[in-house]
């Protein structure tokens, strides 16, 4: 409920909040002595400060979808070309993880909605895969067009979702290893909950399954009749 939220949120902001602190006060009185030490402190702050803007950014998000004040443009969109843009976008972090990015999505036919907010969706869900792909692993981008939607898929090769987290997964602040605190690298727990509004805002909805071990797959499935779009902006809550 909305008070569970509001709990969730005091929390995940006073976490990094806490570090920051923390390691700002031994810059201050000298625990942080050497240029070592104070540069680590300055690296912890810089990384943390960057996880709060991110929170920020995603809770902005989540507060103008509940207010149903999130606007989505409503134009064809050729999702073959959205897809390789944000790909491409993301090949460099790709290339850093030693991950191989393959893009499989072509010939699909124009969906209606809204750009930006379709490739927010795509880049959370590639950025997912990639974190969580060892080296050598890859991540593939297929799509395919039946009974009347557009299926756009995001496979990794990684360690997978345990069958008792799939379904909690695009709950807000949901992580399945919260023990991985802290650091440049995690994530705020809200991109799945913001992805999943956005495709069902697009009359569409955004599954996962998962193979413990072997890897996970997140499809978006977007409605084929451009009318169906319609029901974009609309929030059925
Ligand atoms: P986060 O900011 O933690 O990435 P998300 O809402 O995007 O938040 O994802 C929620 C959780 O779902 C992640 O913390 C992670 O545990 C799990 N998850 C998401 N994508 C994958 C994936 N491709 N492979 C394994 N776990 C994933």
């Amino acid at each position: 409920g909305q008070r569970d939220f509001v709990a969730n949120v005091s929390h995940e902001l006073r976490t990094p909040l806490t570090s920051i602190d923390g390691f700002a006060q031994a810059i201050l009185d000298g625990t942080a002595a050497d240029r070592d030490a104070q540069m680590h402190a300055a690296q912890v702050i810089h990384e943390e400060s960057d996880r709060l803007a991110r929170l920020v950014d995603d809770l902005l998000d989540l507060a103008r979808l509940d207010a149903g004040q999130m606007t989505f443009a409503r134009a064809p969109v050729d999702v073959n070309a959205l897809v390789a843009r944000v790909a491409d976008r993301l090949s460099l972090r790709a290339q850093e993880k030693e991950v191989r990015l393959e893009n499989e999505v072509s010939g699909l036919p124009m969906v209606a909605g809204d750009g930006d907010r379709l490739a927010q969706v795509f880049t959370n869900l590639i950025d997912n895969a990639l974190k969580h792909t060892p080296a050598g692993g890859i991540v593939r981008l297929r799509g395919e067009a039946l009974a009347g939607e557009v299926q756009l898929h995001v496979e990794d090769n990684g360690p997978g979702i345990p069958a008792e987290d799939l379904p909690r997964i695009f709950e807000r602040f949901y992580q399945v290893d919260r023990a991985r605190r802290g650091g440049a690298g995690r994530g705020t727990g809200l991109g799945l909950a913001i992805s999943r509004e956005i495709v069902q805002a697009h009359g569409g909805h955004l599954t996962a399954t998962s193979a413990p071990g072997k890897g996970s797959c997140f499809t978006v499935h977007l409605p084929l009749d451009l009318s169906t779009a319609s029901t974009v902006s609309r929030r059925r809550r």
